[in-house]
This record gives structure tokens, C-alpha cells and sequence, in this order.
């Protein structure tokens, strides 16, 4: 779960960058980076936080050069810590090198027991160091082929924005897990996650980086390779269900669109009599109103999100039960008293969020609550760059339906068939990564994320 932004050949490359990460917040709210290059020297600034605070004026003026990259960071591979903070930047004899990741690669440990063994030392547990490294070592003259060589190296999932001092790189894993846009202002290039980011500054998108593929961005033109033997396509799912946002076109398709569409399709699997439907805001918003739409009962809004939370210093768990939830949702009594209602989820993963939200509806004086979510249950872990918890902890993996029903404490609970998920997206069906509803993962699986990661469990 990160987000990356990069531009070539434009003025004060890094201010877009900052808006285009602005719009990416989503993507990742640990930590923050951008990484310019202005013609002599690589300039940084990134801290722990979300955009808003890691920047300012001073430092973004600072950050000079008509090249940057940028990344917002939710850890997945690599602990929380400052350290870990992308953009990673390496200085060695061939020159310097920024990169920017979105994915888990399956290989990391690895490469890094490998590259160690012949003298390598590693700063952080991050993927994008250990690329760093491959790089570097890489045996050819040519900057080029040394990314593809290193590249070739990589197992599992990578959407990865690369700087050196005056080129700009793009490339996307095999299986194509992570998305990964290109997009043009006034001549210059852009890469980045998602295409919410390319409107915010007014650029033009024009293509997704294809699985496999990687572009060489320089002086205004573009090579594309694809050097690797072709894989099976396995852009992920759970993109286009909860994590990207909806008014982006990832691989090439609406998210909203596809969203309402498993609303549609969840309404055909399982009806139920209601009074109206209402999402959990804003994630289940629009699968809801494709819900509504197929069933013709009623739209509402039975529940509004607070947008101004920032960050609470009290702690409240002995004043107030659920404060979390409850600072952040508060339901409209006047709306739900004596109702039955229908509650969109996009997903269910602990359980925990879920069942204090209904605990919250509860309250309120609704009468029955019936809970249809909009993917399939999620019983195996994501190990190409979706942070979910271990097995044990996804609820649907070790309960029952019904189980997670009770838990819950609603009157009905259905979610989404596999097929019926697969049938609303965009494209074919074979051409998706559905392991964490199924276990089938297109890879061979890592023996562990990463050495801190193996102490921790
Ligand atoms: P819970 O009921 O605790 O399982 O929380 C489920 C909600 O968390 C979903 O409705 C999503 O909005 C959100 N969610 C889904 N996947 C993730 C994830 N990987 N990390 C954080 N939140 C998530």
C-alpha cells in the first residue's frame, strides 16, 4: 500500500509532485518523500506523517530541478520507522539512483542473504534498497540494461518510479499486480499510481505502463522494453474493490464504475426487503448505490463521516466507547429510527471495524440491519503489497458466515460469490490476482516479508 508520483522536464518538478501525492494520501498516510534531482545534486526532504504536514513552502521551494519523485508510504515490507521513509536514494560510481516502490517483491530476503554473503550491507529491510544494491551491481556499461539486469532479479509485485540524474524510469512487474499510469503535461512526462493524481494537475493520461514493461524517460522521449518472458497477468483485485480511489482509472478502467457494478451484482445474489439502502461511508459508497440502483429500493445517507479528524491526543478509550468510530461516523437518528436498512461494506478483513459501526446503528433505533459486502470473504494474507493481517486474524478465514454474523450483530450478513466479483470487472477474468479470496497465488510464495518482519511474528 504506497502511492508514487513522478515528472521529467518540467519547472519545479517537485511542487507537482506534492500535488500529485497530495491526491495519493490514500494510497499510504505514514510517511511522505519527495526526491528532486537539479541538474548537479539530488535533493530530498521526507518525514514520518501525512503530506500536509511533511511539507511546506520553504522546504518544497527548496526541493529545485525540473526532475522529482514521490512517494507516500503505508509500511508493509520494512517496520514503521523513519528509515524506511521513500523515496530511497543510493550514490555510487555509476551515478546516483532514486527509487520510488508500490508492491511487495517475494524474493527480497533472498536476494539480500545472496547479496550479503558477498559483502553487501543493508541500512533498511525496504524492497527498493535491495534494488538499489542490484543495480549497482549490476555488470554492464550502460545504465539501461544494469535496471533491466537488476530487474530481471525480482520476484513478486513492483510498480517502481526510478530517478537518475537525468532519466526517469517506469516499470511494472510481469504479472502487472500494481497499477501504474503515464500521463503528459505541456511535454513533459509523468508517472503515477493512479489517474486522480494526473487530473488534479491537469494532465493528459495516456496509457497504463503495460505488465512487464519498463520506459526510459529522457530530454522528452520515451523508450519502452519489455524484456522479461511474458507471465500470467495478475493485476489485482482488491484494487479496484477498497484501496484505489474512485474517481482514478486504474489498468485502464473506471474504479467507480467497476465498484457500482459489484453493488449491482451483490443486489442480483442476494435481495432482501428493506426500507433503504446506505453505505458504510465512504468505502461502500459506491458499490451502495449500485446496489440501489439493481434493487430499486431507496438510496440514503444514513450515516456522516467527519473529514476534519487530524490527529486526537487524548485518549479516550476509558471516557468513551468506540471514539474512534464514533469521531469519525456519526449516524443520523431522525434517518434510521424504526427502519430496516441495508448496509454496503466494500469489505470485511477483522470484523472489528464492522461490528462497532453496527453497535453505533444499533443505537440509533433501527430496526433490522442487513449487511451485504461487496467482495468475497477474504481468508488468505496479500504478499504482494495489500496490508492485511496474518490468517488468524482475517475473520472469515477461521469463522462461519453466521459466525461473523453474530459477531457483527446484524440480522442478515451475505458477501459477494467469486464469480459474481469476477463477472463485474472490466476485463477478463483470468487477467485478475483473487489469492486473498482463494489462496491461489500466481507466485511462489516468500519463506518471510522480511528479517524484521520474521522476528516480529
Ligand atoms: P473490519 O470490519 O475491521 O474488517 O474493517 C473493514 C474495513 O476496513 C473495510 O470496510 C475497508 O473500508 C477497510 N479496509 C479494507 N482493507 C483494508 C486494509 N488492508 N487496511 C485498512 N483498512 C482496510
Amino acid at each position: 500500500m504506497c502511492g508514487i508520483f513522478g515528472m521529467i522536464g518540467c519547472e519545479n518538478a517537485a511542487k507537482l509532485v506534492y500535488l500529485g501525492l497530495y491526491s495519493l494520501q490514500h494510497r499510504g498516510e505514514e510517511s511522505a518523500g519527495i526526491v528532486s534531482y537539479d541538474g548537479e545534486k539530488i535533493i530530498y526532504h521526507k518525514s514520518m506523517g501525512l503530506v500536509s504536514e511533511t511539507f511546506n513552502e520553504e522546504n518544497l521551494n527548496s526541493l529545485k530541478g525540473d526532475t522529482a519523485i514521490g512517494h507516500v508510504r503505508y509500511s508493509t515490507t520494512g517496520l514503521s520507522h523513519s528509515k524506511n521513509i521513500q523515496p530511497f536514494f543510493a550514490k555510487h560510481k555509476k551515478g546516483n539512483i532514486v527509487i520510488a516502490h508500490n508492491g511487495n517483491l517475494t524474493n527480497t530476503v533472498d536476494l539480500q542473504n545472496e547479496m550479503e554473503d558477498k559483502g553487501s550491507i543493508f541500512q533498511t529491510t525496504m524492497d527498493s534498497e535491495t534494488i538499489t544494491h542490484l543495480i549497482a551491481r549490476a555488470s554492464n556499461n550502460d545504465f539501461k540494461n544494469n535496471i533491466i539486469e537488476a530487474l530481471s532479479r525480482l520476484e513478486g509485485a513492483y510498480s517502481l518510479i526510478l530517478m537518475t540524474d537525468h532519466l526517469l524510469v517506469g516499470a511494472r512487474d510481469p504479472h502487472g499486480f500494481r497499477p501504474l499510469c503515464l500521463g503528459e503535461l505541456d511535454g513533459s512526462y509523468i508517472l503515477a499510481s493512479e489517474t486522480c493524481s494526473l487530473d488534479l494537475i491537469d494532465a493528459r493520461y495516456v496509457r497504463d505502463i503495460e505488465p512487464g514493461e519498463i520506459v526510459f524517460i529522457e530530454k522528452g522521449k520515451l523508450e519502452s522494453v519489455k524484456p522479461f518472458p511474458k507471465k500470467k497477468h495478475s493485476s489485482c483485485i482488491f484494487e479496484y474493490i477498497y484501496f484505489s480511489r474512485p474517481d482514478s482509472n486504474i489498468f485502464g478502467e473506471s474504479v467507480y464504475i467497476t465498484r457500482k457494478n459489484l453493488g449491482k451484482q451483490l443486489a442480483k445474489e442476494y435481495p432482501v426487503e428493506a426500507d433503504f439502502v446506505m453505505p458504510i461511508p465512504d468505502s461502500g459508497n459506491s458499490a451502495a448505490v449500485g446496489y440501489a440502483q439493481e434493487s430499486g429500493i431507496p438510496f440514503e445517507i444514513g450515516m456522516i463521516r467527519n473529514h476534519y479528524i487530524g490527529r486526537t491526543f487524548i485518549q479516550p478509550s476509558q471516557m468513551v466507547r468506540d471514539f474512534r468510530v464514533k469521531i469519525k461516523l456519526n449516524p443520523i437518528k431522525d434517518v434510521l429510527k424504526g427502519k430496516r436498512v441495508i448496509i454496503v461494506e466494500d469489505s470485511i478483513v477483522r470484523g472489528t471495524t464492522s461490528r462497532s459501526r453496527v453497535r453505533t446503528l444499533r443505537k440509533s433505533g433501527v430496526k433490522e440491519i442487513h449487511m451485504r459486502v461487496s467482495c468475497p470473504p477474504i481468508i488468505s494474507p496479500c504478499y504482494y503489497g495489500i496490508d492485511f493481517p496474518n490468517k488468524e486474524e482475517l475473520i472469515a478465514n477461521r469463522h462461519s458466515i453466521e459466525w461473523i454474523k453474530d459477531f457483527i450483530g446484524v440480522d442478515s450478513l451475505e458477501y459477494l460469490s467469486i464469480d459474481g466479483m469476477l463477472n463485474s470487472m472490466p476485463f477478463k477474468k483470468t487477467e485478475f490476482c483473487t489469492a486473498c479470496f482463494n489462496g491461489e497465488y500466481p507466485t511462489k510464495l516468500p519463506k518471510a516479508f522480511s528479517k524484521d518482519m520474521l522476528e516480529k511474528v
